[in-house]
Order: C-alpha cells, then sequence, then structure tokens
C-alpha cells in the first residue's frame, strides 16, 4: 500500500508547493538527528498566581533552532512529527527534558508545577503510560506536580480509550488539564467525559477580552464553571495589564502571558521573579 501511495502525483493545490513538500520530507527526515543534536529543546513560561505574585507552575514548549533552516515553529514541526510517526519520541523527549527542569527547580525550592504539552493522538495507546512513568523515574521530579496538557482534542479518535487512558496516567499521580478550551473540539463533551483537573482558557478569548464583551463572556463562565466543577483555570495569552485587571475581575487568578512572562531558558527561569511593579514586562 505504502509504495502505490508513493507513486500517486502530488496534489500541489491543497498540500502547498512542491518546495513545501520536499523541506517537509527532509524536516522530517532530520527529526531524530535534531533531538540528539539538542537543536530541539524546552523554554519555559511561568504560570503566576496573580492574586498571590507568585509563580506557581511552568509549561515547557518545545523549540527547534535549526543550525541551517532557523527556528522553525512549533506548531510546524510538531505536524511534521506527527506524519513522521514521531510523536511519542518527541514526547518522551519533551517529558524527560522538562522533568529533570522541574526537579532542579523543587530542588532549588522552588515547588512549581510543570506542564507538559501533549497531542491527544497519543491518547489512542497506553504506551503513553509507561512513557511517563519512565520520565518521573528517570528524573525523580514528584508526579503531583506534572500537570500534562492535552492539545488538539479535535484528534481524539476514542472518547472511552482516552477516558481510560487518561486514569492511568492519573493513577500516577499526575494531574491533567485540557488545553485550549472554548475552541474546536476542546468542547463541553471532551470536558464532560474526560477526568481533567484543568482548564485553560483559549488565548482566543484572553487577548480579546478588554475590547470585546463576548470574549469576556465566554471567559467569566468558564471561571465559573471551573469553580462549581472544582477544576483549576488558567488563562493563556495575556499581553497586557489591562487584561490581568480583567482577568482579576472575573476570579481568573491563573495566569500565563507575555505580560508576565515570555518563555524563557531554563537558566532565566532558574532566576525568575515575578515583578511587583504594575509594568510586570520583562522576564
Ligand atoms: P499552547 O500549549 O496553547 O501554548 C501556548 C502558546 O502561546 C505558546 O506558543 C506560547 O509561546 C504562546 N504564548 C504564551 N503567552 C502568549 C502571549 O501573551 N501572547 C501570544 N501571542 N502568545 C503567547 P508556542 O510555543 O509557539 O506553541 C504553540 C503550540 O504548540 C502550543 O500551544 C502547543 O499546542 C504546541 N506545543 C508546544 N510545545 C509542545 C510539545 O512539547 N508537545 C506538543 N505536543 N505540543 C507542543
Ligand atoms: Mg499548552
Ligand atoms: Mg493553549
Ligand atoms: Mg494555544
Amino acid at each position: 500500500e505504502e509504495s502505490s501511495e508513493a507513486l500517486q502525483p502530488i496534489k500541489v493545490a491543497e498540500t502547498g508547493s512542491r518546495f513545501d513538500q520536499l523541506w517537509d520530507i527532509s524536516l522530517r527526515a532530520r527529526i531524530d538527528e535534531a533531538m540528539e543534536a539538542g537543536e530541539i529543546y524546552c523554554v519555559y513560561q511561568p504560570k503566576v498566581d496573580t492574586a498571590r505574585g507568585a509563580m506557581v507552575g511552568v509549561e515547557a514548549l518545545v523549540r527547534w533552532h535549526d543550525p541551517a533552516r532557523g527556528f522553525i515553529p512549533p506548531m510546524h514541526f510538531i505536524a511534521q512529527c506527527e506524519k513522521a510517526g514521531r510523536m511519542e519520541h518527541l514526547t518522551r523527549y519533551v517529558l524527560q527534558s522538562a522533568c529533570s527542569a522541574g526537579r532542579l527547580m523543587h530542588f532549588r525550592g522552588r515547588n512549581v508545577t510543570m506542564s507538559v504539552n501533549m497531542s491527544a493522538t497519543l491518547l489512542g495507546d497506553l504506551r503513553i503510560v509507561g512513557i511517563v512513568r519512565n520520565a518521573l523515574q528517570a528524573s525523580g521530579f514528584d508526579p503531583r506536580f506534572l500537570i500534562l496538557e492535552v492539545t488538539e482534542t479535535s484528534r481524539i479518535g476514542d472518547l472511552a480509550t482516552a477516558a481510560t487512558i487518561l486514569e492511568e496516567l492519573k493513577s500516577l499521580g499526575v494531574r491533567i488539564s485540557i488545553d485550549d478550551f472554548g475552541c474546536g473540539a476542546a468542547n463541553f463533551e471532551t470536558f464532560f467525559e474526560l477526568p481533567f483537573d484543568e482548564l485553560k482558557i483559549d488565548r482566543l478569548f484572553v487577548s480579546n477580552l478588554t475590547t470585546n464583551a463576548k470574549a469576556k463572556a465566554i471567559a467569566s463562565s468558564i471561571v465559573s464553571m471551573g469553580r462549581e466543577a472544582r477544576i483549576m483555570v488558567t488563562a493563556e495569552g495575556a499581553e497586557d495589564e489591562e487584561t490581568l485587571r480583567i482577568l482579576n475581575e472575573i476570579g481568573c487568578n491563573y495566569v500565563q502571558g507575555y505580560v508576565l512572562s515570555r518563555p524563557i531558558s531554563l537558566t532565566n527561569l532558574l532566576k525568575f521573579q515575578v515583578s511587583d511593579g504594575d509594568s510586570a514586562l520583562e522576564a
């Protein structure tokens, strides 16, 4: 089957130019090598409890700096990683880096949670449980501080299977978060069926809070829903002080966004302090 697929003419209009396709194929071919060479690595974005002015968590975000091509946007190479069947491998790598970083933070007395993004495509197979367990054991990171953010929930094949796998993961002691809530298939049904501990309000609503009453209504309902269901709510993508003020007004104190800190290197994370003035702009 694979060889006959290879003989099909390339449908340029659907998938971009021939050049893009060749570029993507060579990108896919380099993924493993790039991980070994350290071209793929994590940066960390603080999650701040704005009520206390303290960093309570960190989200690991993967980066690829290719010496020849420069920075490759995560959304792009993650898609290529899926195509190459290397998603499990990438996730193992990110989990190991993130859990070690988390362990180091705890060792320095900074007991933050560590969030790791996990593609929903991995929720079709119990192998992910072993991968998470190994990363925890190898790093010695306390499982109760690891949060797995399920991204691209639209790609969950079967909710019942996903629920079983998430329960297995939770039995390791980790928490589960639904990323980009309110958008795409990160919807009420997914929320209802799966055992989430956190909702992350999609940036679409957060970035429009100051200018759009509907965005505020949506964000505010997500906060109430979280409170009622006893689930933590985090806003992502807060870019200015006015947004922080509205988030505070609607009762959402867990915030990530450029206004608090951009994603930063582990070295900078170890030094990170939440600024106290009203211009908490740079890390
Ligand atoms: P996400 O998990 O929703 O991560 C939030 C994205 O918003 C990050 O983009 C972050 O850099 C960006 N961001 C944070 N604060 C702000 C802000 O105030 N303004 C704006 N404009 N953007 C902000 P990034 O790093 O490009 O990642 C994009 C997506 O790629 C992530 O969205 C996640 O879905 C995926 N991703 C990143 N790392 C991994 C990973 O290790 N594994 C998997 N499966 N997916 C990952
Ligand atoms: Mg995320
Ligand atoms: Mg998100
Ligand atoms: Mg997002």
